[in-house]
């Protein structure tokens, strides 16, 4: 192998410091989550050697059969839920990851809360907004998306901020700045949005998480 080669998160990280300094803002402000959901250990190691610590799963099973091993080697990790849970993985989920990016309802919510208190755990959420209205996705509803923060509030959850995955095949930028403007109005500072395709128009809009898997790790085997 060319040792000149840039290596895939070498790019990542140097596209995402291009975007950074066009939009005027700190590198250290945004976070990459390494989205490695269905890919093996083998994949996962090399860039935990090169430095990267987020990552992210979209599935409790899955990330429960790969990062306990993962994690007994490298101690540092960080690792986030992606994907839609399901109440009766709350406490699973507590256990397992370090931050959670898809609440998205009452249920779910008071299925944390009890989890978390449970645990004499703190896990900080997202709150997902269903961002293009999008009947089959997941997501809070914008009309909802008030008095489900203030509720959320209520709980022993913190808030970190909000996530949306936008409508696929059209400009994402719309649906981002309408992110940015909904987390300002509510109060919240983090934003995770942004994929492989569009991390860096996410950036420029505000993200402070982005959540890269093919990018990274290449097609989804
Ligand atoms: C898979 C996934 C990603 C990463 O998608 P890529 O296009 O492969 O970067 C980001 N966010 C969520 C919620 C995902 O499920």
């Amino acid at each position: 192998m060319d040792s000149e080669a840039v290596t895939p998160l070498e790019d990542v990280r140097s596209r995402m410091a291009r975007a950074c300094e066009a939009a005027r803002r700190e590198p250290s402000d945004v976070t990459l989550i390494a989205v490695s959901k269905t890919h093996p250990a083998v994949a996962i190691v090399p860039l935990i050697e090169a430095g990267q610590r987020v990552f992210g799963e979209n599935r409790v099973q899955e990330a429960q059969a790969k990062w306990p091993a993962l994690r007994a080697r490298y101690p540092a990790i960080e690792l986030h839920l992606i994907g839609q849970l399901q109440s009766n993985k709350a406490d699973e989920a507590v256990a397992l990851f370090d931050c959670l990016h898809s609440l998205d309802r009452p249920s779910l919510a008071q299925a944390l809360a009890k989890a978390m208190e449970r645990q004499g755990r703190q896990v900080p959420c997202f709150i997902q907004v269903n961002i293009g209205g999008e009947a089959q996705k997941g997501g809070c509803a914008i009309g909802d998306l008030p008095d489900f923060i203030a509720s959320v509030r209520e709980t022993c959850i913190p808030v970190a901020g909000l996530m949306c995955i936008p409508p696929a095949d059209i400009e994402p930028a719309p649906f981002f700045a309408l992110l940015a403007r909904l987390a300002a109005d509510n109060g919240l500072a983090g934003l995770s949005m942004g994929m492989s395709d569009d991390f860096e128009t996410a950036i420029m809009l505000g993200a402070t998480h982005v959540r890269v898997g093919s990018a990274l790790f290449g097609e989804r085997v």
